[in-house]
């Protein structure tokens, strides 16, 4: 093992040249220029705005939470449970339990016509952690990760994290919020290392096109540069649309992909951390490095809970999308009836994602409302309605509504924003 990156200190102290001692000396920030450099997330600083005005005990309509809504069903807490009573309380293989490894094995085999060995599997803390990990694993300084806007706010930190550079190809509510082939093959340069794709996709609830997926393969192929496939959302999606696995085209692209997954989103399980990732053996065992240095393994217990999640019965999942397929038309019903705002129908997620354009520049007193910031900050203080400002999200003229929430709050919340933008001014 070479060690050319760690210095052992000695008890002669290193003589610092003048230029390292004023380098010291102006240091104005303890805080690292990785950490300078990671932006807050967006959603959470709403949800923390809300919840402060909760405990004053104003009547807030959330739509700014990034989860279902529903209980975590009851067989997934009995295994948890059961784990629990026998003893499974202790470290597990850092990247996973093997029943849990095949299980998930078996999941990509059902439902995504992929097949993955243990040693091409990795179970993280999160679907977070695991496209971390892929982010640490694969990119470095000069590299560059394309990721098409409005994008999941995690993206282009975790890139940066990794010394990549972010380069967002933007898209329009208009075309669904897909990219085009020609945005796509501009995109590319030699520095191109990933490419993220997530679909369906938080914040927009769009969908990609097969067509368009086959062709990001064939230029990733060309082009050679891996494609992160977050396929968190694939069942939450609507009118008969199917979700496509990118790495299931052809054995070129299967070399070049990561597939990200999780139980957060499809089992209700937000607080469980526990995700997955798969793709080609080295990249997985790389990744496994760098998680056994971090945090080892995810949590036990919640790890037995994804097993029962993900070979146990699926059939409660049509109820709770037709549930939130219901939702989906009466908040983009709603909305679209407003003058000012223009919401497309999602394909997928639990996300609306209104254009607001046309109340931007709009007065409030003497408050222009000239950003989605200024648009989100004015829909809670005056109507109590909580929404997230597209910015956090690459897309300034949007804000982002989840529907993981009741009928009787997305009728009331909507009936207040169109009251709010009726108050605005010019
Ligand atoms: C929620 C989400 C994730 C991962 O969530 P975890 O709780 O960390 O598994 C990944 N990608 C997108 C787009 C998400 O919305």
């Amino acid at each position: 093992m070479k060690n050319q990156n760690i210095r052992f200190a000695s008890v002669t102290p290193p003589r610092y040249t003048m230029k390292t001692m004023s380098t010291i000396a102006s240091a104005t920030t303890p805080i690292s220029r990785r950490a300078q450099n990671c932006a807050p997330s967006p959603t959470l600083a709403i949800t923390a705005k809300a919840n402060a005005l909760k405990a004053d005990g104003k009547d807030i309509v959330a739509f700014g939470a990034g989860e279902p809504d529903f209980d975590t069903p009851q067989h997934i807490k009995d295994a948890a449970i059961d784990a629990l009573a026998r003893g499974f309380t202790k470290y597990t293989p850092s990247a996973g339990i093997p029943a849990l490894k095949s299980a998930i094995a078996e999941k990509f085999a059902r439902d995504n016509h992929l097949t993955y060995a243990a040693n091409q599997i990795i179970v993280s803390c999160g679907g977070k952690h695991s496209l971390y990990n892929i982010f640490q694993a694969l990119c470095e300084e000069g590299d560059e990760a394309i990721i098409p806007a409005p994008y999941w706010v995690s993206y282009p930190e975790q890139a940066k994290l990794a010394g990549a550079m972010p380069v967002i190809i933007q898209t329009s509510d208009t075309t669904g919020f897909v990219p085009t082939i020609e945005q796509i093959q501009a995109a590319i340069t030699p520095r191109t290392k990933v490419f993220v794709l997530n679909s369906p996709s938080n914040p927009t609830g769009g969908m990609w096109p097969h067509e368009t997926i086959k062709a990001l393969a064939e230029l990733a192929i060309q082009h050679n540069f891996y494609v992160i496939s977050d396929e968190i959302y694939e069942k939450i999606v609507y009118d008969g649309n199917q979700p496509l696995s990118i790495a299931s085209l052809s054995p070129e692209i299967y070399e070049r992909t990561l597939t990200v997954n999780g139980v957060s989103k499809t089992y209700s399980m937000t607080g469980w951390r526990i995700g997955y990732a798969a793709g080609p053996a080295p990249i997985v065992a790389a990744m496994g490095r760098l998680q056994d240095s971090v945090t080892s393994n995810p949590t036990s217990i919640a790890q037995y809970a994804a097993l029962a999640a993900l070979a146990g019965p699926q059939e409660f999942l049509n109820e709770w999308v037709s549930e939130f397929d219901n939702r989906r038309k009466t908040i983009v019903a709603g909305l679209n009836a407003i003058p000012g705002i223009t919401c497309q129908m999602p394909q997928g997620a639990f996300y609306v994602f209104p254009n607001i354009s046309a109340l931007l520049g709009k007065r409030n007193g003497d408050t222009v409302l000239s950003t989605s910031d200024a648009v989100a900050d004015y829909l809670l203080s005056e109507v109590g309605v909580a929404v997230v400002p597209g910015s956090g999200f690459g897309a300034d003229h949007f804000i982002r509504l989840s529907y993981a929430t009741s009928m009787n709050a997305i009728e009331k919340g909507v009936t207040r924003i169109s009251e709010a933008v009726a108050r605005l001014k010019g």
